[in-house]
């Protein structure tokens, strides 16, 4: 097993790691030039476009080291934003080594040093990378001084190269060999092997992806999955390169796949254990904490005969995203839907574009929020992920909501403005720590305020510099009230709002003066107000509207006006009819865009 290297490459998005993935692949001869599309790793097409890994991949490469021998790398790649940092820590466990590539431009960032700090604690040796050093702002030394104050390892060593123009891409694959361990395991023992990830394909079911620790694997094998107490019968096994390659068998230390006719997805639970029926393992592997959605927001297909459409492409969703949740929902205003469960917002973004892409559906999305613990007066405790089931204030003892830590690094000159920012949103200082030039915040913060719009405030209060990295901590109570928002006098569920005391009647105002302006005109008055409890704190009028959209257009043109309905309608799509008001997505969002 000496010739085997597993690792991964670890970094904060954009730093490169998937060109350096790339570039490691073009050099080890995992595909053709002409298979050498743009970021083979990203296979997704939203991946590609958006230039993120949201997928881990893998590649099997085979490299003739400077020593004169021959390597089996097994690259797998790990996506850098932090809705999908349990991905990150998934790919790590097959691993024995990760590359840490900073961008020797930017320096070390929040995923920087989260990412590095999930290696460590999997016991996983760190290889600092510095990228980027064609760049005529990239500060090498600067770089590396800040890795040992920020994070604090030895970056002595680390590896200089640049993705873009291939220097030292060599050195860093050498770095590999000569760096990282080479995978430990009994060969001969029996069966144990982690599944690092399992997804559905349509032509040969569940393809599970493994880590084998110890035995082998091969077609016709008998396997049993640990957790699920699954048995199945082993059609094929093998490797990506990244294209798929059947192989005889996978031995210890092997990262590959198992096709073994398995239907369920469910029965291929990542983290379990596979072994072999005839052969057991004595115990199954440690697996991965399982993952909780975080943010929470109703789906409804515009057109509402489409309900079962949207059913079926969340399921198939599903099958390869099981971070995803859904269940049923019913709002008096939008009809049927779907409360959904994301990882974040990206994640929340990224499923309801593959929703209307992939699988044409037409949605209205209600603000997204958190999940509140309530604890009731009869002594009860339940959690809600709907601001609208929020039982009657005289029922409730406390409402308590999640709270993150957040770590933000930023360069010094926009420490004042990041902290006045974490003030606004509730927050509460745990740490601030000097670091070369940079700084590094941490606070205690109501998720709901990161949810809301911290990420885009942090960029525009720091040019863009602040990094941000959070984990849940605990529910803590706090003062928390619903904000009710009423068109023509009824209370519309999918808009109300869980939202601090003190911001409430602000927020109301804010947001009732916002929908004033999306809603367009209708055929009446419309009035727009704004509650909580019985108390209304703000109120809009939306005036009649007075022409005709024809009457704009001269007599006889009917092509014109042909177009002009035809435009009219497009932009009506995202509409949907609220008692006999139509309102259109953004107003269903307006609380994002509110200060
Ligand atoms: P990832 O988010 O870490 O996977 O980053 P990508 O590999 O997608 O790279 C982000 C951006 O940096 C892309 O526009 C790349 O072309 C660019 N990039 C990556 N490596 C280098 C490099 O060595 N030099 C320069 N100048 N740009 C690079
Ligand atoms: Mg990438």
């Amino acid at each position: 097993m000496d010739h085997i290297r597993n690792f991964s490459i670890i970094a904060h998005i954009d730093h490169g790691k998937s060109t350096l993935a790339d570039r490691i692949i073009e050099r080890t001869g995992g595909l053709s030039s002409r298979e050498m599309e743009s970021q083979v790793l990203d296979s997704m097409d939203l991946e590609r476009e958006r230039g993120i890994t949201i997928k881990a991949q893998t590649a099997a490469l085979s490299y003739k080291a400077r020593d004169g021998r021959e390597y089996r790398l097994n690259l797998i790649d790990t996506p850098g934003h932090v809705d999908f940092s349990y991905e990150v820590s998934r790919s790590l466990s097959a691993c024995e080594g990760a590359l840490l590539v900073v961008d020797a431009s930017q320096g070390v960032e929040a995923q920087t040093v989260a990412n590095c700090y999930t290696a460590t604690e999997l016991g996983v040796d760190v290889v600092p990378v510095l990228n980027k050093i064609d760049l005529p702002s990239a500060q090498p030394d600067r770089v590396i001084q800040e890795i040992e104050e920020v994070i604090g390892i030895d970056a002595t060593d680390a590896v200089f190269c640049s993705a873009k123009t291939g220097e030292g891409v060599d050195d860093v694959i050498e770095a590999v060999i000569a760096r990282i361990p080479p995978p430990k395991g009994d060969p001969t023992g029996p069966l144990k092997a982690l599944i690092i990830d399992s997804w559905f394909d349509n032509y040969v079911g569940v393809v599970i992806l493994v880590r084998v620790v110890d035995g082998e694997l091969k077609p016709k094998d008998n396997i049993l999955l640990m957790a699920t107490g699954a048995k199945h019968l082993v059609e094929q096994v093998g490797v990506f390169t990244p294209k798929s390659l059947q192989r005889d068998s996978l031995g210890a230390g092997e990262v590959g796949f198992i096709i073994a006719g398995i239907k369920e997805l469910k029965d291929a639970k990542v983290g379990d254990t596979v072994t072999t029926v005839e052969r057991m393992a004595a115990a199954p592997l440690p697996g991965f904490k399982e993952i909780q959605p975080q943010v929470f927001a109703g789906l409804y297909p515009v057109e509402s005969n489409r309900y079962e459409a949207l059913r079926d492409a969340l399921q198939k969703l599903q099958l390869n995203d099981s971070s995803l949740r859904y269940e049923p929902e019913t709002s008096q205003a939008l009809g049927f839907g779907f409360r959904c469960g994301f990882l974040g917002l990206l994640h929340m973004d990224i499923v309801q574009e593959r929703l209307e892409r992939e699988y044409d559906m037409e949605l209205i999305t209600t603000a997204p929020t958190v999940v509140y613990q309530l604890a009731l007066r009869d002594g009860t405790v339940i959690e809600i992920d709907n601001p609208s089931k929020l039982p009657d204030a005289s029922f409730i003892e406390e409402i308590r909501e999640p709270i993150i830590r957040a770590t933000i690094i930023m360069p010094n000159e926009y420490v004042g403005p990041v902290i006045t920012l974490c003030e606004i949103k509730r927050g509460t200082q745990v740490n601030m720590q000097y670091a070369g030039r940079q700084v590094i915040l941490t606070y205690d913060m109501p998720l709901n305020e990161i949810v809301m719009d911290f990420f885009d405030k942090l960029k525009s209060n720091s040019r863009g510099y602040a990094s941000l990295d959070y984990e849940f901590r605990k529910f803590r109570a706090g003062d928390l009230v619903k904000l009710d928002i009423l068109i023509n006098g009824d209370k519309v569920d999918a808009l109300s709002l869980i939202v601090h005391r003190e911001t409430a009647r602000y927020r109301g105002r804010e947001l009732a003066s916002r929908m004033r302006t999306l809603i367009p005109r209708q055929m009446f008055d419309v009035a727009v107000q704004a509650a909580i409890g019985s108390d209304v704190v703000a109120r809009e009028n939306i005036k009649a509207m007075r022409k005709n959209v024809l009457a704009k257009c001269y007599g006889g043109d009917i092509s014109r006006k042909r177009k002009l309905l035809e435009k009219q309608k497009a932009g009506k799509k995202r509409m949907k009819q609220v008692g006999n008001v139509e309102i259109p997505q953004e107003a269903f969002l307006a609380i994002l865009q509110v200060e």
